[in-house]
């Protein structure tokens, strides 16, 4: 059998890998238009933007070099793949190559927002891949200043970089707090009163309006109440969109990301896709390291004809100035049903938030607590929910509760 994935991120890679481990023996070949070493992301807004930029990226690897043989994978980088005939079970690529597959594994990920009216100007960047990164971290040398538009994991993580190299910078969040999509409310407190005391300036709850430029150049930004912001640079970090054009080539069912089953099939006989582009049923889509390797596993298992691995809960992390949070579970939207209960955690800057529907548990997101955290995907993980009432007493003993539930 000759399985084909395309994109070689952390879905791929772990597809791979995967599939090498339960002793998979046919050919196996991962294509990605990047070219070089696969790169991790997540230090992408973190070390590698802080990394001097002669460092070596080597250290960033998702795999070594040398791996790739070892593994008897066929890695095909910087090729784009423009075709798949799902007819005859061909992929081309830009170059006139085409690769015959048995199974196609569709790992293609997202690609950032564009900003209307920032297209095209110098001092605009996005961040997605390593390129971006290495070209952010170039122009950040020499400014002084940049602004950051959207209050998400990513344009927060980017803003305490650039604060930490003594930029100053303003974020732009258009909703009414930051993280509103993915973070309780007291998690979007605590980071923004975090960005306030290392001397970021934070807009929430209002959009941009335009973009101003000198001669190609960026300059600004204009608000929604009229106040103008000048900066150096820009960073837009407002979400993304799956990369589901090749899926649709080939009629595959696809909105926002592509329909998958449980065991990552499309709706194309021997297609899959994992990873960021990945939809499951009517779920939210996922965009996280733990999902890429989580929906890799399940689509080497169902290839493989191996038992499916248990759903797991989905578990994410951020890191920002000295606070590393942990979040496991998905956090649930602010509604009259819903709520969120601070635990104070063993440290004194340390706590966690308890996100309930009712009376169930539904996520649990700790800032310096690991402990806090891993009582909370231990509950999250055997399906138990501490009583609401009493979670944010530091006194209640969630090791207890687990223990007990386990015995019942
Ligand atoms: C800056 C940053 C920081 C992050 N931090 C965290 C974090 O702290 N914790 C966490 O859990 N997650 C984090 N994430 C999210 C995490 O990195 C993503 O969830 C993960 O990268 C998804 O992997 P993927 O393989 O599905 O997609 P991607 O990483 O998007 O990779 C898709 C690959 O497909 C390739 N591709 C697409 N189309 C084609 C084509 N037609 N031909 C050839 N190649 C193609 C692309 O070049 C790309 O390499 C971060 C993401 C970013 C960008």
């Amino acid at each position: 059998m000759n399985v084909v994935v395309i994109g070689a991120s952390h879905a791929g890679v772990s597809f791979a890998d995967a599939m090498r481990r339960h002793g998979f023996e046919g050919g196996l070949t991962l294509i990605d238009r990047l070219a070089g070493l696969p790169l991790e992301r997540p230090p992408l807004s973190k070390a590698y933007l802080l990394a001097d930029a002669g460092s070596d990226d080597a250290k960033f690897a998702l795999r070594k070099g040398d791996w790739y043989d070892e593994a008897g994978v066929d890695l095909i980088a910087g090729a784009d793949v423009t075709g798949i005939d799902a007819a005859t079970q061909k992929v081309s690529l830009a170059d006139g190559r085409d690769l015959a597959y048995d199974r196609l594994v569709l790992a293609t990920g997202a690609s950032p927002r564009q900003l209307p009216g920032a297209e095209g100007l110098n001092g605009v960047f996005e961040l997605r891949h390593p390129d971006d990164a290495q070209r952010l971290r170039q122009a950040a040398t020499s400014a002084q200043s940049a602004i950051i538009i959207g209050g998400g994991y990513i344009g927060l993580e980017v803003a305490a970089s650039l604060v930490k190299t003594g930029k100053a910078v303003t974020v732009i969040e258009a909703a009414d707090r930051l993280l509103a999509r993915v973070a309780s409310p007291v998690m979007s407190s605590f980071f923004a009163d975090l960005h306030g005391e290392h001397g970021a300036t934070v807009h929430v709850g209002t959009g941009v309006t335009g973009v101003t430029q000198n001669d190609g150049q960026f300059t600004g930004v204009t608000l929604a109440d009229g106040q103008t912001i000048t900066a150096d640079m820009l960073v837009v970090g407002i979400g993304v969109l799956p990369e589901i054009s090749l899926a649709e080539m080939v009629g595959a069912e696809a909105g926002n990301g592509i329909q998958v089953d449980e065991h990552m099939r499309t709706s194309v006989d021997g297609i899959y896709a994992i990873g960021d582009v990945a939809r499951q049923g009517d779920a939210p889509r996922i965009e996280s390291v733990h999902n890429a390797s989580d929906t890799a596993e399940r689509a080497a298992a169902a290839i493989l004809g191996h038992e499916l691995p248990a759903l797991q809960t989905p578990w994410f992390w951020s890191e920002q100035y000295d606070a590393r949070l942990q979040s496991a579970g998905i956090v649930p939207s602010p509604s009259e049903n819903n709520h969120y209960v601070r635990r104070p955690g063993k440290r004194e800057t340390g706590f966690s938030v308890w996100s309930y529907e009712g009376d169930r548990l539904c996520a649990v997101e700790a800032v310096r607590d690991p402990a806090g955290y891993m009582l909370g995907k231990t509950c999250l993980d055997r399906n138990v929910s501490p009583d609401p009432k009493q979670i944010g007493d530091p006194s209640f003993d969630v090791k207890a509760f687990i223990a007990d539930k386990s015995v019942a």
